[in-house]
């Protein structure tokens, strides 16, 4: 009942140039894949380009981060009203480089989460444990927390109009990905914790998997009966290798 979603987070990477060779790459792809979403996060100053390379196409695209603030004197920063103004679906939030590099609590990440959902956008909200919280099996707890900060703010069905992306930090950029096992048990444990609070939006939500998701592993993983698509960094950056990993989310 819900549909894969396979999105690329292209982080701090691209040019004009590069931006339009892989949008133009995927967009034959994108349209051939059946019963998969596909989406892509390109850096802000990409976003008109992206509105205009994407449009009538099957491609659709969000912000990797936006602002606590819509307007005002926010010298370098960018709204959600600005990225909605170009036609943007979602915005990732609480990216794990995010609550890192640029301190982003729970709390900021809960109150973001609601300014991109006001402003008509899909929030993506990432979760996930660092190695030394796995290590001391607190996977479960770290994940419970993040997503307990966002229902605590504004209420569990602000869950529904939104998407969950599990990614161990441990996996993030290092080529460690999770195994099928790992990430299903994490799934299926965010699921359940979910249904506690409310069963239908437990049943709703997507819930993507992130961590160095590349051609070999995809197909695993997207198979697992709690993965429901991928947030893919580096291998979101080249046309064949995200251009399989949309063809294994196929159904
Ligand atoms: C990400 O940026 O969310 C990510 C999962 O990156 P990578 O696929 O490169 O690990």
């Amino acid at each position: 009942m819900r549909t894969p979603l396979v999105m690329g987070n292209w982080k701090l990477n691209g040019t004009k140039e590069s931006v339009a060779e892989l949008l133009n790459g995927l967009a034959g792809p994108a349209a051939k894949a059946t019963g998969v979403e596909v989406a892509v996060c390109p850096p802000a100053i990409f976003l008109g380009q992206t509105e205009a390379l994407t449009k009538d196409g099957a491609i659709e695209f969000g912000a990797q981060n936006c602002d606590l603030n819509v307007a005002g004197a926010f010298t370098g920063e960018t709204s959600a009203v600005m990225v909605k103004s170009f036609g943007a679906k979602y915005s990732l939030v609480g990216h794990s480089e995010r609550r890192t590099l640029h301190a982003e609590t729970d709390e900021v990440v809960a109150a973001k989460f609601k300014v991109i959902q006001d402003n008509g956008l899909v929030p993506v909200l990432c979760i996930g444990e660092t190695l030394e919280e796995r290590e001391a099996d607190k996977t479960n707890s770290v994940v419970e927390t993040q997503l307990a900060a966002v229902i605590a703010a504004h209420g569990v069905a602000a869950l529904e109009n939104s998407v969950i992306a599990y990614e161990p930090v441990w996996a993030i950029g290092t080529g460690k990905v999770a195994s099928k096992e790992q990430a299903q048990e994490v799934h299926a444990h965010i699921r359940q914790w979910l249904t506690a609070q409310d069963a239908n939006v437990a049943a709703k939500v997507q819930i993507l998997y992130g961590g160095s998701v590349g051609p070999a592993t995809a197909a695993e993983l997207f198979a697992q009966p709690d993965i429901d698509g991928g947030l893919v960094g580096g291998a979101s950056l080249k046309v064949a290798d995200f251009t399989a990993i949309i063809e294994a989310a196929q159904a």
